[in-house]
């Protein structure tokens, strides 16, 4: 028996949030008394591949030759190496959400998504996981033989936990059914998904002439900059910023909301962060019910002396 993570990478490198899941499945192993192993798609170098040996990964299987937007072929791989294996672990990003369904299909196995919990109970296999929208914490204990598991980026420490790692180089004797043909990266930005600190700002903020401020104060913390969803349907922001319940899921450790009422489709999105810091001009802002901090203020007051005060303490 062992425990899989899809150890997904990003243009030749792992992301912070396959660390995450490579340490939570990691826990898990050691709760189940069991070996981790790791499949990765894409062209990674060896010196990548062996970081994660520093997570508790014993045997990674790379395939260089498949990219992981072939959902289809990606799954039938991880369902090859999974056949031994009890769970299989993803952080929940967009090509998990495509990937762990196919897979659930092809190993007849149970799969829970934005799990929250370490395993509750080993034999009947209980975890706790956030639902509708993040709004209620659900305990589900799986029957099916083995479980497949997404857990929210941010959710869970990386913990370093040093092990041999033996490296296994594969080429997939199938056709790719996709070919990445190009990509576009937002270069120098923070990933919206992974960051720790996000600040978000919605209409408030009256036009896109005003973001000047909102970037500023992101540079300054380190952080994503978000923003609510008429803000990128009119335009004022790209839709990649969209969060929200139709938009990105976020989880950072701060989350500041700078003129967004905090409507109920705006806070499914972003109710799992640590802190919620909202900025607003009328009291009776939703957003302050749901917030950990609130300011009654006009953001353009608020946030100019918030970089201010901020620069001090980092002068
Ligand atoms: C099916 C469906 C899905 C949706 N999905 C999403 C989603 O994913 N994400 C999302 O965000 N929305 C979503 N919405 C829209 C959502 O219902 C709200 O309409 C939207 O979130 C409001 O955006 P906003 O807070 O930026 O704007 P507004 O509702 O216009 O609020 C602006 C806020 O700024 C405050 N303000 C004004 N001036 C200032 C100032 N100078 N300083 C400080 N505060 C100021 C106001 O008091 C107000 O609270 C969805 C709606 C539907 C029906």
């Amino acid at each position: 028996m062992s425990i899989l993570v899809y150890a997904e990478s990003w243009e030749g490198r792992f992301r912070k949030s396959t660390y995450e899941a490579a340490s939570y499945a990691n826990q898990l192993a050691n709760d189940l008394d069991t070996d981790l192993i790791a499949v990765s798609f894409g062209n990674i170098d060896e010196s990548e591949l062996s970081k994660l040996g520093e997570y508790g990964v014993s045997k990674i299987f790379s395939y260089s030759n498949v990219t992981k937007s072939d959902n289809n072929n990606a799954s039938i791989l991880l369902a090859k190496h999974a056949e031994d294996s009890k769970a299989i672990i993803f952080a929940n990003t967009f090509s998990a959400k495509m990937i762990a369904p196919r897979l659930s299909s092809k190993l007849k196995a149970g799969l829970l998504s934005n799990v929250i919990s370490t395993i509750l109970n080993t034999e009947n296999f209980t975890f706790q996981r956030q639902s509708f929208s993040s709004k209620a914490i659900e305990k589900v204990s799986v029957s099916t033989e083995k479980v497949i598991i997404t857990i929210s980026p941010n959710a869970f420490e990386i913990k370093n936990s040093t092990t041999n790692c033996v490296i296994t180089k594969n080429d997939a004797n199938f056709e790719n059914q996709f070919t990445v043909i190009g990509s576009e990266t937002n270069t120098g930005k923070i990933s919206l998904s992974e960051a720790e600190i996000v600040i978000s700002a919605g209409r408030g903020l009256k036009g896109p002439e005003n973001w000047g401020m909102i970037e500023e104060l992101a540079e300054l913390l380190n952080a994503a900059t978000a923003c609510s969803k008429p803000v990128s349907d009119i335009g004022w922001r790209p839709h990649s910023e969209h969060v929200g319940q139709t938009g990105k899921a976020v989880a950072p450790n701060l989350y500041i909301a700078v003129g967004i009422s905090g409507a109920i489709q705006h806070l499914a999105g972003v109710n799992s962060s640590k802190v919620m810091v909202a900025i607003n001009t009328d009291p009776e802002a939703a957003f302050f019910k749901a917030a950990d901090y609130g300011v009654i203020g006009d953001a353009f007051d608020v946030v100019p002396k918030l970089i201010e005060e901020i620069k001090k303490i980092k002068n």
